[in-house]
């Protein structure tokens, strides 16, 4: 039996996540979960798989569910410490991390400690922190498994194989919603417009970055960390049909890829099984008569700048990547107020980028700083607006 930690549990990962434990009830439980403010979707989580802990961001939204499940012996916490007191909580020997955004990397860091294996889908925090987590994680010989699709099919194509023989990895692309428009067309879309992936249904976050390729960008850096290789290994190739999830290929030029119709609950039932299957009800079964040709393109890093920032803050390393995702988070949250265009979105993030000094090696606390510190600035740079 697997008890479960799930952070994020109201998210699109998060309810994913309760599908798969639904449908296996004899070997996962939840037994802590942490969610935002979404309160219907958790009452009705809390019914069914009865946590001991859950955790809401807010005081206010804690105190109503604790008057509304008084003498159910549910225990309910709030805010950053309640993410923590979630991620770590006793009984749960895995954390399936899919909060959204660099608030998930303190409950990832003390989950580690206190010994719990991670499903990370949370991307952010392997971007904002990657050394840091992978030195912790292999110090406390704890596993951190891939959820996100492409680092998953990386992580099967590897199974048996050694490191060093790795040649590259190439990360496939969908393209994101505005895959066939050109830089000219992006001008005045629309929120609406972006939050359209065409293959498919993921949170409001990713879908924007998704958009604006900065998604891609995040999983090459996430790559780096999860499979120690240096960035001129990692490639990423467009597909528009997100059929194959990821590759690897070998010195002797073999290619192994991991096929499937997108359907995020695989990879995050793999993370929880490995290094076993079970079977997925409802999950589409792969047809390729069906589907009949497959599309491959080269990327284009004039058409996608965002990709184009994130090999170069990942190459420079130390904080870099901190304020690449700092900026994209804030960029992000200005577009989907509707404060700036999407083509504003790259323009911040290269601001931020321009105006800070790398350091090498930054421990949590000057992470953390540069976290805020990224925040601030781009705050500022909408506030001008
Ligand atoms: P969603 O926006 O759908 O869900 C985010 C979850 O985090 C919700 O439960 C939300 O709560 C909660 N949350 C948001 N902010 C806070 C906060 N400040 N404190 C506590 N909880 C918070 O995101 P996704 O599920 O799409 O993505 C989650 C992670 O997984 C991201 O890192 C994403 O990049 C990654 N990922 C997602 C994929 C997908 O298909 N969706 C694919 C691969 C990776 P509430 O809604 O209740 O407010
Ligand atoms: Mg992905």
């Amino acid at each position: 039996m697997k008890y479960i930690s799930l952070l994020g549990a109201t998210g699109s990962i998060g309810r994913q996540t309760a599908d798969v434990v639904r449908q296996h009830p004899g070997q996962f439980k939840i037994v802590a979960m942490s969610l935002g403010t979404n309160l219907p979707q958790a009452r009705l989580f809390i019914e069914e798989f009865q946590p001991e802990l859950v955790s809401v961001q807010f005081r206010q939204d804690c105190e109503a569910l604790k008057n509304e499940f008084a003498g159910s012996g549910i225990a309910f916490t709030y805010g950053d410490q309640g993410l923590i007191e979630a991620a770590v909580h006793e009984k749960a020997n895995i954390l399936v991390n899919a909060v959204i955004g660099s608030v998930g990397l303190n409950p990832t860091l003390q989950a580690i400690k206190a010994k719990k294996d991670i499903a990370i889908a949370n991307k952010e925090t392997l971007v904002t922190a990657g050394h840091i987590v992978i030195e912790e994680a292999k110090r406390a010989g704890v596993k951190l498994l891939p959820v996100d699709s492409e680092h998953s099919a990386i992580f099967q194509a590897l199974q048996g194989e050694k490191e060093k023989n790795i040649e590259r990895l190439v990360i496939t692309a969908s393209g994101g919603s505005f895959r066939d428009r050109t830089r000219a067309q992006l001008q005045n879309v629309t929120v609406e417009e972006a939050l359209h992936h065409p293959n498919w249904s993921m949170g409001t976050k990713i879908t924007i970055d998704s958009a604006t390729m900065m998604n891609k960008g995040l999983e090459v850096i996430e790559a780096h960390w999860l499979f120690g290789l240096p960035y001129e290994k990692i490639d990423v190739l467009l597909h528009k049909e997100s059929i194959i999830h990821s590759m690897v290929e070998f010195h002797d030029s073999s290619v192994m890829a991991q096929l499937g119709t997108p359907d995020m609950r695989v990879p995050i039932q793999f993370a929880l099984t490995y290094p076993d299957r079970l079977p997925l009800m409802n999950s589409n079964r792969l047809n390729l008569a069906e589907i009949g040709k497959l599309h491959f393109a080269d990327m284009d890093f004039v058409r996608y700048p965002c990709l184009r920032f994130a090999y170069e803050a990942g190459k420079s390393g130390g904080s870099m990547p901190t304020v690449l995702n700092a900026a994209n988070e804030e960029a992000v949250a200005g577009f989907l107020d509707g404060r700036i265009s999407f083509l504003e979105i790259e323009t911040i993030i290269e601001k931020a980028l321009t105006n800070h000094n790398t350091i090498a090696a930054p421990d949590l606390d000057i992470i953390q700083g540069i976290d805020r510190e990224t925040r601030g600035f781009v705050k500022t740079l909408l506030k001008q607006r």
